[in-house]
């Protein structure tokens, strides 16, 4: 029985690179990392986690990060943001003391300003700078559209338990969306799909990043490892052999992270096989944009 005092709800992390996003996530997930999106072809690149308590259910979205329209990928990666912020129950911006603001918090805060739903900024790294610096950020962000603004740093012990506690108090009574027990046994395909694409765009510079997505083909649990087939999409044969790289190293030691961040989560041995395809300017194709599951 779920009483009537459960909440439930969607909060999406919205901010620049290297702001802190995925410190935050680790921090609030804790060890429960491990609860991953159950419709990996129509939640893609959105659900990051889900955390479920007693009396509430936390559902974290994913912004893919704030670029231009250039591109149609990019449109569409543009249309996820706006998508993810409208459905959100609150949004947390976040930016860091040391680097506030720039053009892209700008922006990015004009965007949050179209949408209604409540919204808190947290100032991370507050341990980079002065007090003074930081106590005129603080005023900056008072001085937008946001319901609470928290200092904080959130590689030095930050206070977990207060900012989920914030965070639920922002969040509308509902019962869980996703049930708590079926979580843990879901399929780890999308996990990994997200962990191969962040060690592509940390391994890689450029194009490559933008030129690639990845799609997880094959997906095996056994009782003592994990065989993991994906293919690596991307545009031009000139890619294929920057990413392979000398002699094959630059894709092994991609393969090699990505496994290890993979047995972080399963402690389990991960055999991960990369192959690479090439779809000829697939981020132009409003079709091949569909197969990877950009719609
Ligand atoms: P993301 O790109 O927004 O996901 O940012 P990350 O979470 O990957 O963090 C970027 C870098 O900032 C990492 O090296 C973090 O360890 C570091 N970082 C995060 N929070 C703090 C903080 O409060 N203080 C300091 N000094 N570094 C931080
Ligand atoms: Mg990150």
């Amino acid at each position: 029985m779920i009483d009537s005092k459960f909440k439930s709800g969607f909060v999406t992390i919205a901010g620049k690179p290297n702001v802190g996003k995925s410190t935050l996530m680790n921090c609030l997930m804790g060890e429960k990392l491990s609860i991953i999106t159950p419709k990996p072809q129509t939640t893609r690149h959105q659900i990051k986690g889900i955390l479920s308590s007693d009396d509430c259910q936390i559902i974290f979205l994913d912004t893919p990060g704030f670029l231009e329209p250039r591109y149609e990928l990019q449109k569409k990666m543009l249309e996820y943001i706006m998508l993810s912020l409208k459905d959100a129950d609150l949004i947390i911006f976040i930016t860091d003391a040391d680097n506030f603001p720039t053009d892209y918090d700008q922006k990015i805060i004009q965007l949050l300003n179209k949408i209604k739903a409540p919204k808190i900024a947290i100032l991370n790294k507050v341990d980079l700078t002065d007090p003074d610096s930081c106590k005129d950020h603080i005023a900056v962000l008072e001085n937008k559209d946001f319901d609470q603004v928290l200092p904080l740093s959130l590689t030095n012990e930050p206070d977990v338990a207060h900012i989920l506690k914030m965070i639920k108090n922002y969040l509308p009574y509902n019962p869980p969306y996703y049930d708590p027990n079926e979580l843990s046994d879901l399929p780890m395909r999308f996990f990994a799909q997200e962990v191969i694409r962040e060690q592509i765009f940390l391994k890689y510079r450029d194009e490559i990043p933008y030129s690639s997505t990845v799609v997880v083909e094959n997906y095996k649990d056994f009782p003592n490892k994990i065989v993991i087939s994906a293919n690596i999409w991307l545009e031009k044969r000139s890619q294929k052999i920057i990413l392979i790289g000398k002699k094959g190293e630059k894709i092994k030691a991609l393969r090699q992270a990505a496994e290890k961040e993979i047995y972080k989560i399963t402690a389990k041995r991960i055999k991960l096989e990369l192959w690479i395809k090439i779809k000829q300017h697939w981020r132009k194709k409003k079709n091949a944009l569909k197969e990877f599951g950009y719609s």
